[in-house]
């Protein structure tokens, strides 16, 4: 079991064998090898692939942004407006009022040109917008996507190495009980779902560390990060099921690559409007207005943006885990616990208007409306009957003593 891509058809370089290598090195050896890919083949299993829906919009070849310039661009685009908007406040006011007038008169002649490139300016980006719209195969959501899955692979590289050398004093070996347990269920998730192709195109690695922050997170490329206290939080392999299997749809629905592209484009559009606001105001007020903007937009649209895919990640996550059998039922049970805990104030009072993620009392709640539609997913997929008792109504039928008596004997309180 050194990795957890067995059953997924690849040809190239093979990540996931050689990262679970590193973890008994590290164990036993406390080395770190400079490089670790090796070359691996694998013979692929003919299967179905799932057609994937093409925008209509597009008739040539997409022209892909790569990742590392968009990451480096996005800083250079905000801040290179900001001084040249500030570079031509400073050039105005060495003027004489000769030379403005001078100058605004030049400038109402070519009015109609200066607004010309602005509006190609905007034309350009709707068009590159347009032609790089993709329909997701799994929620056939219509996004937004510069990047490609071999450029996703190389990025995710780069960001892993950065994280292992991060932890490198907190990393679980792979022979430790909670490593071994968290594989079992990662490989029932790709077995059981194994016909969608992005599923077997992925290279998953799974990384457990040892951190007091309870968390778990999933890096471009399909690199899982746990903490060891998920295990305490979860109540059972379901829950850790339904929280891996979210972390799992993250990667599947390419969400850190529409969120890296999205952002690259607001930043080509806010670009002007933050050169015009340092080209008229003055410092102070330009850095006022400038801070209030990108605060406004991050209220309005980046963080709902985030939660819109969080809540995406919830409800492909939640059919993955119908198909590996788990009782999804437990997704609820899950986001009750961590809604009750909060309530209790064992967990972080929640800020839903500037958090990236749903309240866990949201999640609890959409989660119980898909459960019908994804218990009948769970049905048609094989698997055994669940249990009568169901885990909600033993959840709820407790009172707040009750869970808090509960909780304690868990440990989570
Ligand atoms: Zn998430």
């Amino acid at each position: 079991m050194l990795n957890i891509s067995k059953n997924i058809c690849q040809k190239n370089i093979r990540w996931s064998t050689t990262h679970f290598i590193i973890f008994s090195a590290r164990g036993y050896h406390h080395s770190w090898p400079k490089k670790f890919l090796v070359q691996n083949n694998i013979n692929c299993r003919k299967i179905q692939y799932l057609k994937l829906q093409k925008c209509n919009f597009r008739t040539t070849q997409n022209l892909y942004v790569p990742p590392l310039i968009a990451m480096v661009l996005r800083p250079v685009l905000r801040f290179g407006a900001l001084l040249i908007g500030r570079g031509i406040k400073k050039w105005w006011t060495r003027k004489s009022e000769k030379e403005k007038e001078e100058y605004k008169h030049w400038f109402r002649e070519r009015r109609n040109m200066f607004l010309g490139c602005f509006g190609l300016y905007g034309l350009m980006l709707a068009v590159y917008y347009m032609t790089h719209l993709e329909t997701d195969p799994l929620t056939q959501r219509s996004r937004f996507i510069i990047f490609n899955r071999e450029q996703e692979k190389k990025l995710g590289k780069l960001i892993l190495e950065a994280h292992l050398e991060a932890h490198k004093n907190d990393l679980v070996p792979h022979n430790h009980p909670a490593y071994k347990r968290l594989m079992k269920v990662i490989e029932r998730i790709i077995t059981a779902n194994k016909d969608l192709k992005s599923m077997r195109d992925i290279q998953w690695t799974l990384t457990v560390i040892n951190t007091p922050l309870t968390n778990s997170y999933i890096l471009p490329g399909g690199n899982i990060f746990v903490s060891l206290d998920i295990l305490k939080i979860t109540e059972n392999d379901d829950q850790l099921g339904i929280i891996l299997a979210h972390e799992m749809a993250h990667s599947l629905l390419l969400h850190s690559l529409e969120s890296l592209s999205d952002q690259l484009l607001w930043d080509f559009l806010i670009a002007i409007p933050i050169l015009i606001v340092w080209a008229l105001f003055p410092d102070m007020a330009a850095a006022i207005i400038h801070m209030i903007g990108e605060r406004i937009l991050n209220i309005i649209y980046n963080l709902p943006f985030s939660r819109v895919l969080e809540n995406e990640a919830d409800e492909v996550g939640l059919k993955l885990a119908a198909k590996a059998c788990i009782d999804i039922r437990e997704a609820v049970v899950f986001w009750a616990t961590m809604r009750t805990l909060t309530e209790m104030h064992t967990l972080p009072p929640e800020l839903p208007w500037i958090s990236t993620h749903p309240t866990h009392g949201d999640r609890e709640k959409k989660l119980n409306e898909l459960m019908t539609k994804t218990l009948e997913l769970r049905k048609d997929s094989g698997c055994s009957t669940l249990p009568v008792i169901d885990p909600r109504d033993k959840f709820y039928k407790r009172s707040e003593k009750e869970q808090e008596i509960y909780f304690k004997q868990r440990g989570i309180m």
